[in-house]
């Protein structure tokens, strides 16, 4: 099923394995065949988050106006993450990855489904997501919490950084 409008998506990309710049443009390019990708961010190194002592990644998004249903969005994503050679098999969860894709945003909609939420339930935690985002959506609503991007992003410097937060890049 194929909106009869498209709908701004938010991506986060994030590589810590390989080729870190390589996978990144490759994924950028890759959006190209879901959508018009209206903007992206710089390309921005971070140190990583979380329990799995790993290398620092390379983070970016992106916007692209999609007509693709949000779940049919993430299975496209996922798809783009395999064929960059991202192996979930025996990978930790939040451990070393060639590319991770992930849905930020879908426009203002709220999606709870199985195997998908969005707003991503765990950006609000992370600069290295809303750092890059806030270049390109900083005024994007964020439904779920009532608050931009710009916003969020600003909420979180002004708290610091020496906060533990769960998960990864
Ligand atoms: P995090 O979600 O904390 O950033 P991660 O990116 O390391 O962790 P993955 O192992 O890449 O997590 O993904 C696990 C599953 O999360 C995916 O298979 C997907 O079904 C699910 N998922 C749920 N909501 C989203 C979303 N908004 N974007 C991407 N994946 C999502
Ligand atoms: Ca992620
Ligand atoms: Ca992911």
């Amino acid at each position: 099923m194929a909106r009869s409008s498209p709908v701004n998506a938010c991506i986060a990309l994030g590589s810590n394995v390989g080729d870190r710049l390589a996978s990144i443009e490759s994924a950028m390019q890759a959006l190209g065949q879901l959508g018009e990708v209206l903007a992206r961010s710089t390309i921005v190194e971070t140190e990583p988050v979380g329990p799995v002592s790993q290398g620092p990644f390379l983070n970016a998004a992106a916007i692209v106006a999609t007509r693709l249903e949000a779940k049919q969005l993430l299975l496209s994503l996922l798809d783009i993450e395999r064929r960059l050679g991202r192996d979930r098999k025996n990978a930790p969860r939040w451990g070393p990855r060639v590319i991770d894709l992930d849905l930020i945003l879908y426009g203002e909609d709220v999606v709870v489904e199985e195997g998908l939420t969005v707003p991503h339930p765990r950006m609000h935690e992370r600069m290295f997501v809303l750092g890059p985002l806030a270049e390109v959506a900083g005024r994007m609503r964020v439904p779920t919490l009532n608050a931009t991007v710009a916003e969020l992003r600003d909420r979180l410097a002004a708290a610091g950084t020496s906060r533990t937060v769960g998960g990864s890049n």
